[in-house]
């Protein structure tokens, strides 16, 4: 497994590095002095570098997740709160894509036993998708209940769905049902991983519904404090 995973980050970084020292070599071998385009190459060149930082920035997070250097530190929170905080944050991009995003109204809840970052972060992945896989006009919710023995959080969207036989592997490391969407949107592939590692971190499960076409659900359990 551990070869294996060298082997898939090789390919991943050598990806975007390839065309970083494509495009600077156009440049240098002339395209430097062609004022139509060498600004597009240039921002190429950095929208490159950026996915690398994101990658590596996520490999890095994986890892400390992974080896219990970032152990949750769990704490009763209102989910109400922090639903609402992250759709908050995510208001703007939903609404540059097109997208409509709301936290539904939640029945009363117990406290969720949550590390309040991790939590975070954890939404954050499921939005960012959510919204990115779906298409203009869209809707994205965020939704929670009781469910046996603690809480249920669901990001629920409109978007282009996932393949019954792909299902199984999004959670995977660097798996993509479609490569060309994810990388074009700035995707590492990594996001689903870090959020199963965290999730069960917190003691809880991930799942996902899907249909095409229709939408995901994607779901995870908190334990109640
Ligand atoms: P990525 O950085 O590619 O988005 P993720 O690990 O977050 O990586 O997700 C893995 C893959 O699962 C994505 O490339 C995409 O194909 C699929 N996926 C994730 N979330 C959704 C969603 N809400 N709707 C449709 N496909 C999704």
């Amino acid at each position: 497994m551990r070869r294996d995973f060298v082997a898939n980050v090789s390919h991943e970084l050598r990806t975007p590095l390839a065309s970083i020292k494509g495009f600077a070599e156009t440049l240098r071998e002339g395209a430097v002095d062609d004022k139509e385009h060498r600004i597009e190459f240039l921002r190429t060149i950095e929208e490159h570098a950026d996915h690398l930082t994101k990658m590596v920035d996520d490999l890095l997070d994986l890892s400390a997740i992974e080896s219990g250097h970032r152990l949750p530190r769990l704490e009763p929170e209102d989910l109400a709160v922090l639903l609402t905080e992250s759709v908050r944050a995510f208001a703007p991009i939903a609404g540059d894509r097109g997208v409509a995003l709301e936290a539904l109204p939640l029945p009363l809840l117990p406290k969720a036993l949550a590390d309040r970052d991790q939590f975070r972060q954890i939404l954050a992945n499921l939005l960012d998708n959510a919204i990115k896989y779906t298409e203009r006009g869209g809707r994205v919710e965020v939704s929670a209940e009781a469910s046996a023995g603690g809480l249920s959080v669901a990001v629920r969207d409109t978007g282009a769905g996932i393949p019954a036989d792909d299902l199984p592997r999004v959670f995977e490391r660097f798996y993509r049902v479609d490569k060309a969407r994810s990388r074009e949107a700035g995707g590492t592939g990594l996001g689903l991983s870090i959020v199963k590692h965290l999730v069960e971190a917190h003691g809880g499960k991930v799942s996902v519904e899907s249909r095409q076409p229709g939408g995901s659900v994607f779901r995870f359990t908190l334990r109640a404090a």
